[in-house]
């Protein structure tokens, strides 16, 4: 759970610009970002990505720059999804006030017909001359017909449309709190159900716990099979977890090889069962390269539990469960510790 040192993001800051202006490049912010994120190592996967393409390519164009961005910085951020979105619901329901205020003129133009035609009509019955009062008021009425239909065809096609926006946003906005490796919560959707559930728990008084695991050994698995074998892995780690808690728990990716689970209304005891299980769970399966069969073998995952008390923050349960799992790691890794050991 290391952040970036002060230093060490200056330096991969220095280091980007460097490289972008030795390329006689633009600095915008996919370059920067892309080149950032090399240089801090935070993501294997891009370095490995770009180092590749490098050495395949020389130098890095706007297409290999563009394409690794999206690869692995997921391209346009979701909150410049949800801009663009807005606008084209706002820009939708402008054209149809647009149109529902053209609609009203031709009411307009219609009841004035009608109107006129009232005026003249005990004149012209007196004269007899209904025949073309008649058949005006049925073309004024025929418009009328056309133009309605025109409007009911607009407003079920801005219906439909608006439908599709509503399914995009939902899909954004789930998009914005997973993982986008393994498909669980992501830290952001992790961070605001520990905080409903911080307050249930200090309302309810419900026992509730959080379950912080790191998978063991995990950088030389990937110094041995490589980071494409460790995000499998990491995908099928996250699916056992999910797979083996209840619908109202949440499992999310806390950060690289690190997941986080919580429970609520689940006292401690039964949080380090739980957590002994799917331990268990991911020791019990052995690994073999999709490809060409060859036996991996297994990884292992150590455990640290806390229960959640009434009125701390998030940081402090994090920070106890956090302690346990170091405790876990030290007491021979592939274990679960609660944090009632840690005072032994
Ligand atoms: P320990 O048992 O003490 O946890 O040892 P460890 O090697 O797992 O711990 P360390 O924190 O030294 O290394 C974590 C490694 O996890 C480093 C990094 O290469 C790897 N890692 C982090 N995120 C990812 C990822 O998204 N994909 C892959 N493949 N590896 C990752
Ligand atoms: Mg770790
Ligand atoms: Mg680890």
């Amino acid at each position: 759970m290391t952040a970036l040192s002060k230093r060490a993001s200056l330096d991969a800051a220095e280091k980007a610009i460097g490289v972008i202006r030795e390329n006689d490049g633009e600095v915008t912010t996919p370059s920067f970002e892309l080149w950032f994120t090399h240089f801090s190592g935070v993501n294997p996967g891009l370095s490995d990505a770009l180092e590749k393409a490098l050495t395949e390519r020389g130098a890095l164009d706007d297409a290999a720059l563009q394409s690794l961005h999206a690869e692995f910085l997921g391209g346009a951020g979701p909150s410049d999804k949800i801009a663009a979105l807005t606008t084209a619901i706002c820009d939708r329901v402008s054209a149809v006030g647009d149109a529902m205020a053209g609609r009203s003129e031709d009411y307009r133009s219609y009841s004035d017909a009608l109107a006129d035609a009232l005026s003249r009509f005990d004149d012209a019955s007196q004269k007899g001359e209904m025949k073309p009062l008649v058949s005006a008021l049925t073309d004024a009425t025929r418009v009328m017909a056309t133009k309605n239909a025109e409007l009911r065809q607009q407003l079920s096609d801005a219906d439909e449309e608006l439908s599709t926006m509503r399914e995009n946003i939902r899909s954004i906005q789930s998009e914005a709190l997973t993982d986008g490796l393994t498909g669980v919560a992501n830290r952001k959707h992790f961070d605001q159900f520990m905080d409903e559930t911080l307050k249930a728990c200090a309302e309810a008084e419900l026992p509730s716990c959080l379950v912080i695991g790191d998978v063991d050994h995990f950088k030389s698995f990937n110094d041995q099979w490589g980071h494409q074998v460790g995000d499998t892995v990491l995908k099928l780690v996250a699916g056992i977890l999910s797979a083996n808690v209840k619908g109202r728990d949440l499992v999310a990716r806390y950060g690289g090889e690190e997941f986080a689970i919580i429970l609520p209304d689940t006292t401690l005891p039964d949080s380090v069962k739980l957590a002994d299980r799917l331990r268990a769970e991911i020791a019990k399966r052995r690994l073999t390269k999709r490809h060409t069969n060859e036996t991996i073998g297994h990884v292992t995952i150590s455990f640290g539990v806390a229960q959640l008390r009434p009125g701390e923050d998030a940081g402090a349960a994090i920070e106890r469960a956090d302690r346990a799992l170091y405790r876990a790691k030290d007491t021979g890794r592939n274990r679960v510790v609660g944090e009632t050991e840690l005072e032994s």
